[in-house]
């Protein structure tokens, strides 16, 4: 193919053209003659001269045609190369350096050439301009955490962003994707979904649906917002295809559920007490109205206990209320063996009751900056934990240590305290520091405990920049480690 584009083909049809046209002209010229002078067409002379004219004409013919097929040969290559790369090479062969056949100044076709120029121009531009888009929109298609699909009339998918792959596809499907052969019903299994980009890409109906569906996701069950709206021609309004957008709601849906357990749970605590008081008051009045009174000391101290409560139980709720604010703790420098022996002094009284003993020990470090009342309350918690929860007759360890800076992790000041106690069951472990997670809850009751004092910990170590963490042995006992920033200022 390449050694026959000259043009070739043009060549030579210009030049029997010319040649067939010039020698019928002679041939036309000299009959036309013979007939009106009545001369003899035989002679010799003539001849010579036919043959001398026709080979002249030939060789006429053969440069008219050549500067002819020439300048066109340039426009027909400029033309080739606009309309497809590979058969410009093909025909052109390698040699010919594109750039040059642009550069050089219009010849013969003048007008044409510039035309095409012109038009050259204006596709490179388009081109680069596409190509900018095209890399735009990938970006933004793989930067957006949600899932985008797109989908042909026959449920097939076309194109599918990072965020739909991530959840949705496994490796070999991502690379047999290439061919258009995946099929929708072959990636997603929920029937509601599915009818939706039905219906999208069948009648042009758009919809938004909440499903949980199963992920290739680590956690596998997830809540997502899919939105799916028809695609169609903007002229004809013909429908093409569908667009799925897959919005991962999970976290939302999770933080909702808590909110609704947390005002669940929070209502409960509050009417046990609350109908107690209701109880206890009630029967009270019937007493006194009939001048009963030998049972008013123990009604009385029943409502006061339960008010107490209350009171503790709200006072808690705020607590948390005010940590999960963020507000920043107001940091000081305190002495840790003056707030732990005030802590312990202050329990004492409960420790005695149940003959639990106390014993602190401070290691290499003296101080720590921290927000005095909430490093107070959490010891508190603590301690109060390790009596209530360990043994009668048990102990109670309380540790300060400096963990010096390791494995690329700041110096920390940390905190244990151990009892030797029931222990927790593994199971419970894991949710131990929820808001009003207990592992007993009449054992919590008895003992006068809220469920919140392990969540309030935990809340007031975030808000200082540390961690909280618990081991445990059934039988054996229990340690709380918590971790405070060693800070300087
Ligand atoms: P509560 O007010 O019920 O004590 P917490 O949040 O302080 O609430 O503790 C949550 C639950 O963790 C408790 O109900 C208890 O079952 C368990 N727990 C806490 N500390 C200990 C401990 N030292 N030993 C055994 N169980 C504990």
């Amino acid at each position: 193919m390449k050694k026959r584009f000259f043009p070739w083909r043009l060549f030579w049809k210009f030049f029997v053209s010319l040649a067939i046209l010039l020698n019928g002209l002679c041939l036309l010229t000299m009959g036309v003659a013979s007939y009106v002078f009545n001369f003899d067409f035989y002679t010799y002379k003539n001849l010579v001269f036919g043959t001398s004219f026709f080979f002249i004409s030939m060789l006429g013919s053969l440069i008219f045609a050549y500067r002819f097929a020439l300048p066109l040969r340039r426009v027909i290559l400029k033309a080739l190369r606009m309309a497809n790369k590979q058969l410009f090479f093909q025909i052109s062969g390698r040699e010919i350096d594109e750039e040059s056949l642009f550069e050089a100044e219009p010849g013969e076709y003048f007008e044409l050439e510039q035309a095409l120029d012109q038009i050259r121009k204006k596709m490179k531009k388009r081109r680069e301009q596409l190509a900018h888009e095209r890399e735009e929109s990938q970006a933004i298609m793989t930067s957006i955490g949600d899932g985008v699909v797109n989908i042909s009339p026959d449920l097939r998918l076309l194109y599918f962003n990072s965020g739909f792959a991530a959840h949705f596809l496994t490796k070999d499907q991502i690379r047999g994707s290439g061919e258009n052969s995946l099929m929708l019903t072959q990636v997603l299994r929920d029937p509601p979904i599915l009818d939706l980009f039905d219906l999208a890409v069948k009648e042009g109906h758009g919809g938004n649906i909440q499903r949980q569906m199963s992920t290739l996701v680590t956690g596998g069950l997830r809540y997502f917002s899919v939105t799916i709206n028809p695609l169609r021609d903007p002229k004809t309004r013909v429908l093409y295809g569908a667009l799925g957008i897959f919005h991962d709601i999970t976290e939302l849906k999770r933080a909702e559920q808590i909110r609704i357990e947390f005002v669940e749970n929070a209502s409960h605590e509050l009417r046990t007490p609350l109908t107690t008081v209701k109880g206890y008051l009630e029967t009270f009045k019937e007493d006194f109205h009939a001048g009963r009174t030998e049972q008013s000391t123990f009604f009385l101290n029943t409502i006061s206990k339960n008010v107490d409560r209350l009171t503790e139980l709200v006072s808690d709720l705020l607590t948390i209320s005010t940590l999960e604010n963020g507000v920043a703790p107001e940091l000081e420098n305190i002495s840790l063996d003056q707030v732990t022996a005030d802590v312990v002094e202050r329990l004492s009284p409960m420790a005695t009751d149940k003959n639990v003993m106390i014993s602190y020990k401070i290691d290499g470090v003296s101080s720590l900056r921290a927000d005095p009342s909430k490093l107070e309350q959490v010891l508190e918690n603590l301690i109060a934990n390790a009596i209530k929860y360990g043994k009668p007759g048990g102990r109670v360890e309380v540790n300060w240590k400096k963990v010096e800076e390791k494995f690329g992790q700041a110096p920390q000041i940390c905190l244990t305290v151990k009892d030797n106690g029931q222990g927790i069951a593994s199971e419970h472990l894991p949710r131990l520091f929820e808001r009003f997670y207990r592992v007993d809850k009449a054992r919590s009751r008895e003992v006068g405990g809220t469920g919140l004092g392990l969540s309030i910990v935990k809340h007031i170590l975030q808000n200082h920049g540390g961690s909280v963490s618990v081991h445990s042995e059934v039988g054996v006992g229990t340690e709380f480690s918590c971790c405070f920033p060693d800070r300087v200022n």
